[in-house]
């Protein structure tokens, strides 16, 4: 009996022990978690993953104190080990949208998923934003039409995004436009930092305002990591910031089970004479970040033709489909 109750004593202090929050990490006072949360780090995870380096920077720490902190962020975490039945039971629990074309879904294994980001990049006039605004307006549909009954976020970077266009999307689905804009959030961002700000708010609007968020448009990317980081010599720390804002983009599809889509710009290939003499920019850090990349191209006769590069789990494949006054549809 003294026993057990013993090892109960024992077990709570333990309990007791482990961090929640960033204020119980060692030489993490109130002033120190205020500016890591404002840098985004604002969980216990967050920390257990950063670079050393980039905690000091944010939080005035030394680099020793950052790495004794995330220590013990890393020790209080069960690291990420999970079973494959584990895995199988989380991606059960995965969501499919629609895009409106019935064959560009097909091509998608049945629509753009949760927990995963899905890309589009392509020339100028593709249609990466077409399929951008359709998705904001089929997010909502309920689900036996391909929807997830749902708000959407709107981040748009290049000033493209028309309320004028999700009215006639709507009207010509039956639905009421001002319902719809009533339910996607559009935030337009002017910078690179902006940006990743307004995805880590995307968390606040779940959290505090009770927003039934499945969709999170990026539309485009890297524009603005673009034009900010034009210099060679900045492009390792481009890569990294990126890195960060993928990395949010992923936890957030993971954490809310919702959908991700960004669209991308290419990058003329003079030195490609054969095939395909465009690639998506961004690199290899954002090729092994979204899990579906659809490379965009006009066809004939106002024709989409989208290709499914580098799926890790469907074939390569092409749909074709078109855009028009009503949006996106099966050619
Ligand atoms: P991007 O890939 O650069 O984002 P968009 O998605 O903006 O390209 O696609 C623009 C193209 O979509 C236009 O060139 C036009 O072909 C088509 N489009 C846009 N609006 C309409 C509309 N109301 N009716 C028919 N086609 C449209
Ligand atoms: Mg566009």
């Amino acid at each position: 009996m003294v026993k057990e109750k013993e090892k109960l004593v024992e077990k709570e202090e333990l309990e007791e022990e482990v961090p929640k929050e960033l204020e119980d990490l060692p030489g993490v006072g109130p002033t120190t978690a205020d500016k890591l949360r404002e840098a985004g780090y604002d969980t216990i995870m967050s920390i257990a993953v950063a670079p050393v380096a980039q905690i000091a920077d944010s939080s005035g720490m030394t680099q020793a104190g950052a790495m004794k902190a995330q220590i013990a962020a890393r020790n209080a975490m069960d690291m990420g080990f999970s079973t494959g039945s584990e895995l199988v039971k989380k991606r059960t629990t995965i969501e499919r949208l629609t895009t409106g074309a019935p064959e560009l879904d097909e091509l998608l294994g049945g629509g753009i998923e949760t927990q995963s980001i899905s890309e589009t990049y392509g020339a100028f006039g593709s249609g990466k934003s077409q399929i951008a605004m359709q998705l904001a307006v089929n997010v909502q549909l309920p689900k036996k039409k391909g929807g997830l009954n749902a708000d959407v976020v709107f981040i748009d970077t290049e000033n493209t995004f028309r309320p004028e266009r999700i009215t006639q999307m709507a009207e010509a689905r039956g639905l009421n436009p001002k319902k719809i804009l009533d339910r996607i959030m559009v935030a337009r961002a002017y910078t690179s930092d902006h940006q990743m700000l307004l995805v880590d708010k995307v968390d606040e609007l779940i959290h505090r305002q009770g927003k039934n968020i499945k969709l999170v448009i990026v539309d485009s990317l890297m524009s603005l990591f673009r034009s900010e980081y034009a210099g060679r010599g900045t492009l390792a720390v481009r890569q990294q910031k990126l890195n960060r804002h993928l990395h949010s983009l992923q936890r957030l599809a993971d954490k809310h089970n919702l959908a991700i889509y960004i669209t991308n710009q290419v990058q003329s290939r003079p030195d490609v004479f054969f095939g395909n003499p465009t690639a998506a920019i961004g690199g290899h850090i954002l090729g092994h970040a979204s899990q579906f990349r659809i490379y965009l191209r006009r066809g004939k006769a106002g024709k989409r033709i989208a290709r499914l590069v580098d799926s890790p789990c469907l074939p390569e494949g092409e749909a074709i489909f078109k855009i028009t006054a009503k949006g996106i549809e099966s050619a």
